[in-house]
């Protein structure tokens, strides 16, 4: 059987989690309201310290949505060059809110507050006024990291002086709680909105919710209208993650002891070097000469699939549907197709070899 670690989305519904959906109490969200998706954004709510929460079919459309409520058309919002609003959401703040998006580079691996700090123009005529500044905590790109509380405080009190709003893109927040032991409530205190997913780590097939004041969530809730994003029976969704709260929030040191365990393994490989993972994403950087699409080829080829994520850096995910097993068998197969990979080259007496960590 394939063990497939490309993402913490591949999780099927458990067959308790089945049952859950199956048994929820549902209502029509648009006339009168679903119970279950009322209790759900009453409980994440809760978890996040903030006023309201808002159910939503995916995270990308809670993170567009906060961007459609934070940003007036024509302004400039800031984000990490490597974040998931950057990368993965097709221009969305210039497609639906005609804002820009200017991107910060940290001097490391991840923004911070001096590299934020150093992105704001001088309030000069014809220079975009900012608007918001989005977070991402754990960053995804950056290898599943975990962003520090003082660290998320500091680029909230750069943001605030310049004026801007501020958005955690905490799809993965569980996560980053989970590893540092920071309160959910305290991250989201120093944001405005938070975005937070049902999808990845607590195993639920569809949802995220974006959390914030009464007022915001009210704008809020008029953008998820017209973008579509309010669902009729939608407990049917709701329970899933519903469930996921309820059950798999407090597994998730599982999955960071999954990758550590792999990253382990995987960084006695000679032509790669793996970055000391802080939850449950697992970066694997190549020897120059080797492609991340061709390892991934070979990867597969002995039974486990992992995502190409830049042209010379591989992504593993951990998560509940692979077991401590499966994990060890993962990491020898990626062994194995890194190794094959480096023999296809040839001669390697001279190559140069890209340093550990
Ligand atoms: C997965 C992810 C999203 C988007 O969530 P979807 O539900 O897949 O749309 C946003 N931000 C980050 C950091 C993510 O990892």
């Amino acid at each position: 059987m394939t063990i497939d670690i490309r993402s913490d989305t591949v999780t099927r519904p458990s067959p308790a989690m089945r049952r859950a959906i199956a048994e929820a109490e549902v209502g029509d969200d648009v006339l009168d309201g679903d119970p279950t998706t009322r209790a759900l954004e009453e409980k994440v709510a809760a978890l996040l310290g903030k006023e309201r929460a808002l159910f939503f079919p995916s995270g990308t459309m809670a993170n567009q949505c906060a961007i459609l409520t934070h940003c007036e058309r024509g302004t400039e919002l800031y984000a990490d060059f490597g974040s998931h609003i950057n990368d993965w959401e097709l221009a969305g703040a210039a497609a639906l809110a005609g804002a820009q998006l200017r991107t910060v580079h940290g001097e490391g691996p991840m923004m911070d507050a001096q590299a934020l700090e150093r992105g704001f123009r001088p309030p000069l005529t014809g220079s975009p006024r900012p608007s918001l500044v989005c977070l991402e905590n754990t960053h995804n790109g950056a290898g599943g990291l975990v962003t520090p509380l003082a660290g998320i405080k500091a680029m909230h009190d750069v943001a605030r002086n310049h004026g801007c709003a501020i958005h955690l893109d905490g799809a993965r927040l569980w996560n980053a709680s989970a590893a540092s032991g920071t309160p959910l409530r305290d991250f989201a205190h120093h944001a405005d909105t938070v975005m937070v997913s049902f999808s990845k780590g607590l195993g639920a097939p569809i949802g995220a919710a974006l959390v914030g004041s009464e007022a915001l969530m009210e704008r809020a809730n008029e953008n998820r209208k017209r973008l579509g994003g309010v669902m009729r029976q939608s407990g049917i969704a709701s329970a899933g993650a519903l469930y996921g709260l309820e059950h798999n929030l407090g597994r998730l040191h599982e999955d960071h002891e999954k990758a550590t365990r792999f990253a382990s393994i995987v960084d006695r490989a000679i032509a790669a070097s793996v970055v000391p993972p802080e939850s449950n994403i697992v970066m694997i950087d190549l020897t120059p000469g080797l492609s991340a699409h061709d390892v991934v080829r070979r990867v597969a080829e002995h039974g486990v699939r992992v995502g190409v994520w830049t042209p010379t850096r591989v992504r593993a995910v951990m998560h509940l549907d692979v077991t401590p097993a499966q994990v060890e068998q993962a990491a020898e197969a990626v062994l194995a197709g890194l190794d094959d990979a480096w023999r296809a080259l040839g001669d390697t007496s001279e190559w140069p070899v890209i340093p550990k960590r």
